[in-house]
């Protein structure tokens, strides 16, 4: 814990990220009750330990339908809808893949054999992704096939955190669970949130973001990423092809009243790029983004709930 001009901050290591909490009264209790919060939804989602209801439904692949509870039936849900989104490149199948290349969690990373790819990519198709909304459960129509949820739950999490400060009549608070920023109200002249530097060794900030009561979701491929054969192998993968996507983009934040969206539509965007991402947001008034692209622009989708101050002249912004 740590105090500053009226802000107390309370940290924690959960869903493998340093987790920050900042509240304007001292309350030790709400933060160990805030992270044993986020702790119970870990335990429900996660793809990488037992015991989890996700990881139920993965062990059943091919078996049998699995009943979940209602908080992991809905993220499945919404994420199986986000997966059909033309244009995006999101798919909770993507399992067997992410499992294969182990982009950030092995410090031996290689490229894997491309048949073995080929042959996963067969066990990704979401459409076998079968809900049954009466039963409440989960069926994987193939032996091998596995949901992650990986790009969604920290949003999901994210939103849950702010409803439950929220209804302990929090007014002001800023929650960061490692990528996904949430904030309730804002201090005054709002929350600076920055916008890191890609690739930069030190924490170099392309600029500041200044919002109130939004969720700030960055997706960059300049965090977990190896290198091999002169490329960078980064841990968005194109369901497509089975390989990391490779575009134009080093990072897309999103900035949406709901965290779960912002997850959604960074990973979205990432497939769609600048042009097509910007013009599939004309008509989604709540979610703005931003791009850095790795010939340094800095692109905004829309600047309706946003301002945006570029700090680094080695940049270009434009909306
Ligand atoms: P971060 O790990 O920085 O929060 P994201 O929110 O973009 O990054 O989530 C990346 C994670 O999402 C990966 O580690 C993997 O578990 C999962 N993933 C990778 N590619 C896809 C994809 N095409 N669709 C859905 N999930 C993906
Ligand atoms: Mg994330
Ligand atoms: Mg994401």
């Amino acid at each position: 814990m740590e105090q500053q001009e009226g802000v107390w901050s309370y940290s924690a290591v959960l869903m493998g990220s340093p987790i920050l909490l900042k509240l304007f009264s001292h309350d030790p209790s709400l933060a160990a009750r805030t992270f044993r919060l986020i702790k119970r939804y870990e335990d429900l989602f996660t793809v990488n330990r037992t015991p989890s209801q996700v990881m139920d439904v993965n062990l059943a692949a091919g078996q049998h339908p699995v009943v979940v509870s209602r908080p992991v039936f809905e993220l499945i849900a919404c994420a199986k809808a986000a997966s059909l989104v033309r244009g995006g490149c999101f798919n909770l199948a993507i399992g067997p893949l992410v499992k294969r290349w182990r982009i950030g969690f092995r410090h031996d990373n290689a490229v894997p054999p491309a048949d073995e790819l080929a042959a996963l990519l067969a066990l990704t198709d979401p459409q076998k992704v079968i809900l049954d909304e009466a039963a409440g459960s989960v069926y994987l129509a193939l032996p091998g096939m596995e949901i992650d949820l990986g790009a969604i739950a920290k949003g999901y999490i994210a939103d849950r955190v702010r409803d439950f400060l929220r209804r302990e009549g929090v007014t002001q608070a800023l929650i960061n669970l490692g990528g996904n920023v949430h904030t309730i109200g804002a201090p005054q002249g709002g929350w600076g949130i920055g916008l890191k530097k890609p690739f930069s060794t030190t924490d170099a900030l392309v600029g500041v973001i200044d919002v109130e009561d939004k969720s700030v979701v960055t997706s960059g491929t300049y965090e977990r990423y190896f290198e091999a054969n002169g490329k960078r192998y980064h841990h968005i993968l194109n369901p497509a092809t089975g390989y990391p996507l490779d575009n134009e983009l080093d990072s897309v934040t999103v900035i949406s009243t709901d965290s779960l969206d912002g997850d959604i539509w960074t990973t979205l965007l990432y497939g769609m790029g600048v042009e097509q991402g910007c013009q599939a947001l004309r008509n989604k008034p709540d979610i703005e983004a931003i791009f850095i692209t790795k010939d340094r622009r800095v692109v905004a989708s829309s600047t309706r709930n946003v301002r945006f101050t570029l700090m680094d002249d080695s940049y270009v912004f434009t909306d």
